[in-house]
């Protein structure tokens, strides 16, 4: 009797310690641009029943969850953490698994699909908070939170074997994710296919400022130089890609080290150095480029196009096409690409694809004109009919050159029928310059600044345009 009435005095006592966590000193917390009082008590946290102490932030309870500092608490789990300023975005991700978190977004990534937060990550004090539960849940861990002791638990469960085939009755929050679709033996480079970088080991004297990038965009080819000899270190092995970004990758030693990489779409490369490696991220142009511009110079090749007093359309248009070229290459703002640089004949279909591959923003084909009346003359430029976009900068162009070059004005003109104004998913205009079959714009057209100046009036065009063309939606 005795002993029973001290063990539940022991229990007694044993309740009251557990419920008589003491407040902490009131923390001040700063998020969503406003000083917050915190004074809630102290959460503790395990992760596979191990205690874990956070040192840069404790966990902090905001309504209904915690959050929790990022690195410190996921990083243990065997999960990188990748915090993108820029994007104001936190990428976590294993080797099946990829999300991404917005600060105060709405919906969250995760694995190419966008699901609901209901409490998004927060910069609290300037450290970048996520929400536990809803990283770990999608993980696929379980998340165990006892309320009366404030202690929340995340278990990460053990890989199943393969063989094994999965229980039906245990239909985890996170369904299975399947294998990155690429194998890769290259020596010390790591392919993290989430998102599209290759790792590379840094052998001494190795750096990302030494290393060139040459983008061969029309064959979907980088060579990436790393300006020495490292060939002892980046000594062979490959990497194929059945999806992603990265159709192929090998390393070059013949002079110097170089990886020669082959890309399914057109791509541009992030170069930059973390945690002592190099990373080479593969993104779609249109992700790291604010503004793009194709440049299409007609025909090409086999094929001269239309032929007067001696000028062959396909070339004088490569003409006109690159001096509209170096205008853009120097443009800091602007990336720009064109479908050929020489004398070869991309087919229509190569031209649109690169536009629509690269994501360009604007489409400009340049041509030239003919018709069995030597008295016709002038300028046409050409927009596709329902675009209101390309309409805008057909007319800015034709009135540029009419203004400028003195040439007869044919006007802007919608069209239905051209193939890459159809077929491009942007806007988009084709300038007919002048007249190859009419004395008069052969004698404008051939004069040494008529080119120069023809370059000036579509590059300022295509200035005013993207300053411009947000209002007209
Ligand atoms: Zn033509």
């Amino acid at each position: 009797m005795r002993h029973k009435f001290k063990g539940a005095i022991m229990a007694a006592i044993m309740f009251c310690m557990s419920y008589g966590v003491t407040h902490a000193e009131p923390m001040k917390l700063v998020y969503d641009g406003t000083a917050h009082t915190y004074d809630l008590p102290p959460i503790s946290l395990s992760i596979n029943n191990t205690p874990v102490q956070t040192t840069i932030m404790p966990p902090i309870q905001l309504g209904e969850r915690v959050l929790v500092p990022t690195r410190e608490v996921f990083e243990p789990m065997g999960l990188a953490v990748e915090w993108r300023a820029s994007e104001n975005k936190v990428y976590v991700y294993d080797q099946t698994s990829l999300l991404v978190l917005e600060v105060n977004g709405a919906e969250a990534f995760v694995n190419g699909e966008m699901k609901p937060l209901d409490m998004p990550p927060k910069i609290i004090n300037e450290k970048l908070m996520i929400p536990i539960r809803f990283i770990s849940e999608q993980l696929g861990f379980k998340v165990n939170w006892q309320g009366d002791i404030r202690s929340i638990s995340i278990e990460k469960p053990l890989p199943t074997p393969t063989e094994e085939l999965p229980d039906p009755d245990e239909n985890t929050v996170s369904e299975p994710q399947p294998m990155p679709d690429f194998e890769n033996s290259l020596s010390h480079v790591v392919y993290q296919y989430e998102t599209s970088t290759l790792i590379l080991d840094k052998p001494a004297g190795l750096s990302a400022g030494n290393i060139l990038v040459t983008d061969l965009y029309r064959d979907r080819k980088l060579i990436i130089d790393l300006q020495g000899n490292y060939s002892q270190f980046f000594n062979g092995g490959s990497l194929t890609g059945r999806q992603g970004k990265i159709k192929n990758a090998a390393i070059d030693n013949t002079n110097g080290t170089k990886l020669v990489i082959d890309t399914f779409t057109v791509s541009a490369v992030n170069l930059y150095e973390q945690d002592n490696k190099i990373h080479i991220q593969f993104v779609k142009p249109s992700e790291k480029y604010e503004k793009i511009v194709v440049l299409d110079a007609g025909h090409g090749g086999e094929d001269s196009g239309t032929v007067g007093g001696g000028i062959k359309e396909k070339d004088i248009n490569l003409v006109f096409t690159t001096d509209i070229y170096n205008l853009f290459i120097n443009d800091p703002n602007i990336k720009v690409y064109m479908t050929r640089e020489t004398d070869f004949k991309p087919s229509l279909a190569d031209r649109v694809a690169l536009a629509n591959e690269v994501g360009a923003d604007l489409f400009i084909c340049m041509h030239n004109n003919s018709i069995n009346k030597p008295e016709i003359n002038g300028t046409e430029t050409f927009y596709f009919a329902s675009s209101v976009q390309g309409q805008y900068f057909a007319k800015l162009v034709q009135a540029g050159i009419v203004q400028n070059l003195n040439m007869t004005d044919r006007k802007a003109k919608a069209d239905t029928g051209y193939y890459v104004l159809k077929n491009t998913k942007m806007p988009a205009a084709l300038i007919e310059v002048g007249f190859l079959s009419s004395e008069i714009d052969r004698q404008k057209l051939t004069q040494p600044d008529f080119s120069p100046r023809l370059a000036d009036i579509i590059y300022n065009a295509t200035l005013t345009y993207f300053e411009n063309y947000q209002s007209l939606n």
